[in-house]
């Protein structure tokens, strides 16, 4: 118990506000502040730093317990005028997205491959051979001319690529721009294009300069990679706009779009508190990150999503069943058209 809050220091001004006070305030009733005329001593300073670590401490403690333990609840103490036992659920929910952006780019190891001199023909008997002897394989997977034909480390020209129409339409050709441009530092696009038969057109120009952008010939993971990472950014910016399809979805209800949101802030939080959790994990222990993130988005989070509409839109059991199943098509929707927008915006910025 501090001497500061003694009556015989109380004063009947606030030093903060100057608001006249009673000598019976504890606190100023304006602003807040410790009614007190005394001097500060060392240990009263750090009581007041302690002290003010402490209130956002707690509230932040109140917060994740509550939304770990109790979906959606949260959300609707907040609106119902819980404030102050909570931490601010916008807040709460970009300090979240920070410490996410930041868990991605620990988790980002750069794996530099070059290309290597495979020529077809090897490659093709290499493969062969091993597949052959592996009594498990299917003949089908021998078969498969793709896995046999190429390498994602070599370089074809145009004309190999295009030998097989289904290859032009998948990674070859960015991962043989790439490992020609390894190779050949020193030449232009255009000249680069020239050599490996294709045309010089804007979109292989394009096609070109972003192939020389990725750390490995492993096309297909980095773009994964790429949207993996974007969408928690995707969503942050977005959650606004996909608040109005819960006001949609609740439009019967007396909420408004503020309450609307606080309750997305808070979901996402959690999801957001999940990312980062299994983001970390994944360093430690790769299979054991992605088994229980498959398992938590395919069944905890569905459930959890269920159960956070439930407490904060108190509705039946049918209803909010049947409003989840609503819901889930039309984020789909929403998100693979932000994701489209975001693929062109990146292909000509990036
Ligand atoms: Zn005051």
């Amino acid at each position: 118990m501090s001497t500061r809050k003694l009556r015989q220091f109380r004063g009947t001004t606030c030093l903060n506000c100057e608001t006249a006070l009673d000598i019976s305030e504890k606190y100023c009733h304006q602003c807040g502040q410790l009614n007190s005329t005394k001097k500060l001593t060392i240990a009263d300073f750090f009581e007041e730093f302690l002290s003010n670590f402490y209130a956002y401490d707690s509230r932040l403690r109140n917060s994740i317990v509550s939304i770990f333990t109790k979906p959606g609840i949260l959300a609707r103490e907040f609106n119902e005028g819980k404030r102050q036992k909570y931490a601010n659920p916008f807040r709460l929910f970009l300090s979240v997205s920070i410490v996410l952006f930041i868990s991605f780019s620990i988790g980002n190891e750069t794996v530099n491959l070059g290309y290597s001199e495979y020529t077809k023909n090897e490659i093709s008997e290499k493969q062969f051979d091993s597949l052959k002897s592996n009594k498990h394989l299917t003949l089908e997977k021998i078969n498969d001319k793709y896995s046999l034909m190429y390498h994602t480390d070599s370089i074809y020209n145009y004309k190999e690529l295009s030998f097989d129409n289904n290859t032009l339409l998948n990674s070859l050709p960015i991962s043989t721009f790439r490992n020609f441009n390894l190779k050949y530092p020193g030449k232009t696009t255009e000249e680069s294009l020239k050599e490996l038969e294709f045309e010089n057109t804007f979109y292989n120009r394009l096609f070109f300069e972003k192939a020389k952008t990725f750390k490995s010939n492993n096309i297909n993971r980095e773009i994964s990679d790429y949207f993996y990472q974007k969408l928690p950014f995707l969503i942050f910016l977005s959650l606004p706009i996909l608040t109005l399809m819960f006001w949609l979805v609740y439009i019967r209800n007396k909420i408004n779009y503020t309450e609307h949101l606080v309750f997305s802030y808070t979901f996402f939080t959690f999801l957001f508190i999940c990312s980062t959790l299994f983001n970390l994990l994944h360093l430690i222990n790769t299979n054991l990150a992605n088994i229980l993130s498959g398992f938590s988005f395919l069944i905890l989070f569905p459930i959890y999503f269920y159960k956070s509409l439930r407490n904060f839109y108190q509705q039946g059991r049918w209803k909010t069943i049947l409003k989840f199943v609503i819901l889930n098509p039309l984020f789909g929707l929403f998100l693979f058209i932000s994701a489209i927008i975001m693929m062109f915006i990146g292909i000509v910025l990036f």
